[in-house]
């Protein structure tokens, strides 16, 4: 069975294949990825193409899954 991963805001059930995910182990699905703002959508495509797998990237994803869980519960 292939294994899925889940859309990082909780209570969402929507799923990915792990394998199309890779390297990542994290995930926030195309509905919950849209509520979040454009310029930080923007910002984080850019440090994942200029500087992979980097600190800055991490940080930057953390913040993006804070936006996209406010988000969801209409904070
Ligand atoms: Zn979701």
């Amino acid at each position: 069975m292939t294994e899925r991963v889940r859309c990082c805001v909780p209570f969402c059930r929507r799923t990915i294949a792990a394998e199309k995910l890779k390297p990542w182990n994290e995930w926030i699905c195309g509905k919950h990825w849209s509520a979040v703002p454009k310029i930080e959508r923007r910002e984080y495509s850019w440090t994942k193409r200029r500087i992979p797998n980097s600190d800055a990237t991490s940080v930057q994803w953390e913040r993006l899954k804070a936006v996209a869980i406010e988000a969801a519960a209409g904070i």
